[in-house]
């Protein structure tokens, strides 16, 4: 994977004045300059010994390991990106925009990710969008606990952000019906949202192609200054192509498919992880760091994943989304787990989310609510729906009070690829 972490999309945008169009551009060209930057990572990574902040390489130098801070070691790179965003920020005229890139800028070049990020949080809703810089992704394999270095540039799209925060005052009026709260941390903290039409995917991002994040994934910090969902709309038109269409294929029989139009499926992948990024919310333990470690990003994101189900049915019972969209998010979550483990095969990337697919579908296998059949899959969404309750209860316990021995024999009992998958 040594080609160039880049991803540019072409979306048709809302009108947007002379300002904010030369603004765009300008964030455009600094996002493009984190690629080489995230390429470095990727080079070391491999050699790269833990240390106890994600923000610091550690090498070996003249046969002594040495720990150098990101914006000191990556600094010939970092200063063209932090000399765009100041010039953004001079050209922006919306002040608060152009103080949180001015800040953003400085974070680059200093270290002051927390200001940053603080910054960003408050920020009044804005037509832009940018996130720029090294995120520590929890729940990405790769550089486990390690900031990677990412930037997406987009445009908020209003009706869109509208819907998703409808989902979430659904998700939190009956979350605490749904939930054992026992050694959650409590989510009062501030969650803000929005989707964007995004122009840009550059280092981490190119590569994982969310369509959805929510963050920061620090807990210090979310308690602190809140967190932030951004949905990246039209990056899920990519998703359709090239993962969840080949996938929906291969592994759903002719008949099966006739029920479900290609715009179903992008919806309902859209849906699923809007509210996947929802759950992860709800999903914050005090203990689940320190007791499952290297076991929990898995754990954690099929979590998210069956209490987004969950929440769904919510949305289902108050008439927001159909019988058809919950099933259509069944089957995109299926075509996504199927065509991750695929991969996972072959490039051993992204091996969270791949082993949280093999679980869950090992899962309804077991409870009947797939079946197989000469390579197909043949599913019940009946029994699949009420099989989550079971899965969630189960995923719960291990996050809230789980030992690693618990984790290790819950894996070791749904983790294994079978002939299906
Ligand atoms: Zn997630």
């Amino acid at each position: 994977m040594s080609d160039l972490p880049l991803l540019e999309f072409n979306p048709k945008l809302p009108k947007l004045s002379k300002n904010e169009r030369k603004v765009l551009d300008l964030l455009v060209e600094a996002g493009k300059l984190i690629a080489p930057i995230y390429l470095e990572q990727e080079k070391q990574a491999k050699n790269d010994s833990f240390s106890s902040s994600p923000y610091t390489v550690v090498e070996k130098v003249k046969g002594k390991l040495v720990a150098t801070p990101y914006h000191v070691k990556y600094a010939k790179l970092l200063k063209p990106v932090a000399e765009k965003l100041e010039e953004a920020a001079k050209v922006s005229d919306n002040k608060q925009f152009a103080n949180a890139l001015k800040v953003q800028a400085k974070a680059l070049l200093d270290g002051t990710y927390e200001k940053a990020i603080a910054t960003w949080l408050k920020m009044p809703p804005y037509i832009l969008d940018i996130s720029i810089g090294p995120v520590v992704y929890f729940d990405e394999q790769l550089f486990f606990a390690k900031a990677s270095y990412q930037a997406w540039v987009g445009v908020i799209n209003e009706k869109r952000t509208k819907r998703l925060k409808l989902y979430e005052d659904v998700a939190l009026a009956t979350h605490r019906k749904a939930l054992i709260p026992g050694e959650r941390i409590e989510e009062n903290h501030l969650v803000k949202s929005k989707v964007d039409d995004v122009l840009l995917f550059s280092g981490l991002m190119a590569r994982t192609k969310f369509i959805g994040v929510n963050l920061p994934n620090d807990l210090q910090w979310v308690k602190k200054y809140g967190s932030e969902i951004t949905l990246f709309e039209n990056a899920n038109d990519f998703r359709m192509e090239e993962q969840i269409i080949p996938a929906f294929n291969k592994f759903f029989s002719p008949g099966f498919r006739q029920g479900f139009s290609r715009e179903d499926l992008r919806r309902a992948s859209l849906r699923y992880v809007a509210l996947h990024e929802i759950a992860h919310s709800y999903l914050y333990y005090k203990n689940a760091f320190t007791k499952l470690q290297d076991l929990l990003p898995a754990l954690y994101e099929l979590s998210a994943t069956v209490l987004g189900m969950r929440i769904a049915g919510s949305l289902l019972v108050k008439d927001i989304i159909t019988d058809k969209q919950l099933v259509s998010m069944f089957v995109t979550f299926i075509c996504r787990s199927f065509y991750l483990i695929e991969q996972y095969k072959k490039t051993k990337f992204m091996g969270n989310y791949a082993l949280g697919g093999v679980i869950f579908i090992n899962f309804m296998l077991e409870n009947g609510a797939l079946k197989q059949y000469k390579g197909l899959a043949i599913p019940n969404f009946v029994k699949m729906f009420v099989s989550l309750h079971d899965l969630f209860y189960i995923l719960e316990k291990l996050l809230s009070s789980g030992t690693r021995k618990d984790a290790v024999d819950f894996i070791k009992k749904y983790g294994k690829l079978t002939d299906m998958i």
